[in-house]
């Protein structure tokens, strides 16, 4: 039988007509689990860790996944046991480490709108470092902490003003967006940061954007952030160590993002002829550790032939799959198993009540009703931005180890929807 891979996601294949999530039949998964139905690969998760673990070979670092690209308690678990640490950007995501098994010291905690609450918990758990986005930031943290009797490790997220060149909603280091700090800024608050009791300077960060498929944007702001180092060093504040954020693109359609290794060995380039190799390395992806360990298996429910348009309803929608209604972002629609026959043009759309609620435009099926499509790519920001819209339960997970498979996340139900909501009293 004729083994084919599919771009992008070398853990998914087909033998003959039949899609497989490494030796798993994905038919069988979504016949006993039921649709729509999220499965992730975990050979390539760890395939996607091992690129930036080479790319770091010999370094001192540390890869803080950042799990808001999929927060899932099982994908965390599995990259904690791979030696990861994780960026957060809320009190909840914090807890959800701990519920995984997430080392406390090895947890960043980023975002420009941290409540008191929120870095008291953080600081009474023990995280490794606070990556702070604003001045006014810098002083409610310091108050928090004296409170606490505790001095909170700190690093300074940096506008470093670069263009990543991707979607506007995912770019963040603009001096237009609202991230950390501007470059011109930077020395200042570093110096108050150094005069604050609450506070012990740790490093520098910056996180320029997402779904980044050039190396320029990345090269261009590692000169901006070694000559802040060298600056801020100069003004007699050491920094341990230099966090360079996550943002680097997968393959959606035709993207030739570098692959992780190679972009690391050309920064360490850069990094080693300016002298600063010997520091420590951190690094937050999300997207390219996870995007392209998923499928979501969704059933065709109806065909509707149109005179300008046919549509293939599935039962998948935009509050599972949220990125094409979002971004107006591309996922791949392959057959679960291919058929034989005529194909036509499809949008392919779900159930929900809205124009928006669409997965693909203009896709090539020949589909029928009841059969299986896998939309592919949907490991990244799916699952972690799903919701309930329309009263929909989220979808149930399961991970592929090899030969085996493990339920992750069950299906939601209208209980579960339901559970934190209260009736008026009634007559
Ligand atoms: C979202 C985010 C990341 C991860 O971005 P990816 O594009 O998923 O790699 C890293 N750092 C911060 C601060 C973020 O907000």
């Amino acid at each position: 039988m004729t083994t084919t891979s599919l771009p992008g996601a070398p853990h998914f294949h087909y033998q003959g007509d039949e899609l497989f999530a490494e030796r798993v039949r994905v038919g069988d998964l979504a016949r006993r689990h039921g649709t729509p139905l999220f499965v992730y690969a975990k050979a390539s998760m760890l395939a996607a860790l091992a690129a930036y673990q080479r790319g770091f070979a010999g370094r001192d670092f540390r890869i803080c996944y950042a799990m808001k690209a999929n927060s899932s308690l099982a994908l965390l678990q599995v990259f904690a046991q791979a030696g990861c640490g994780f960026d957060i950007v809320s009190g909840g995501e914090l807890e959800r480490v701990l519920a995984a098994g997430g080392k406390p010291q090895d947890i960043i905690f980023s975002g420009v709108g941290k409540t008191r609450a929120e870095m008291k918990r953080a600081l009474e758990a023990g995280i490794g470092c606070f990556n702070v986005e604003s001045e006014a930031e810098l002083e409610v943290l310091n108050g928090v902490a004296v409170e606490l009797g505790q001095v909170a490790p700190i690093s300074i997220r940096v506008n470093p003003d670069v263009d990543p060149k991707t979607h506007p909603y995912i770019s963040t280091g603009l001096k237009g967006n609202k991230f950390g700090i501007a470059h011109d800024r930077t020395l200042h608050a570093y110096r108050r940061a150094a005069a604050l009791p609450g506070l012990r300077v740790e490093g520098i960060d910056c996180h320029i954007g997402s779904q980044i498929t050039d190396e320029g944007p990345y090269l261009d702001a590692m000169e901006r952030i070694l000559d802040l180092v060298q600056a801020i060093e100069g003004a007699g504040i050491p920094l341990h160590h230099i966090d360079f954020g996550g943002g680097l693109g997968i393959t959606y359609k035709g993207d030739a993002p570098p692959a992780a290794d190679a972009l690391w060995r050309k920064l360490f380039e850069r990094i080693d002829a300016r002298g600063f190799g010997q520091r420590r390395f951190m690094i937050e992806p999300g997207r390219s550790l996870v995007g392209n360990a998923a499928i979501c298996v969704t059933e065709v429910l109806y065909l509707k032939p149109g005179e300008h348009k046919n549509f293939c309803v599935v039962d998948a929608a935009m509050n599972d799959l949220p990125r094409p209604a979002m971004y107006q972002a591309f996922h791949a629609i392959e057959p679960v198993a291919k058929r034989s026959g005529n194909s036509s043009p499809y949008d392919v759309v779900g159930p929900v009540c809205e124009s928006g609620d669409w997965i693909g435009r203009d896709r090539e099926l020949a589909a029928q009703p009841g059969d299986f499509l896998a939309v592919m790519s949907a490991g990244a920001y799916c699952m972690s931005m799903a919701s309930n819209y329309n009263t929909r339960g989220r979808a149930a997970e399961v991970l592929v180890d090899g030969d085996r498979a493990f339920v992750i996340r069950e299906r939601e139900t209208p209980a579960d929807l339901m559970r934190v909501e209260k009736l008026l009293p009634g007559a």
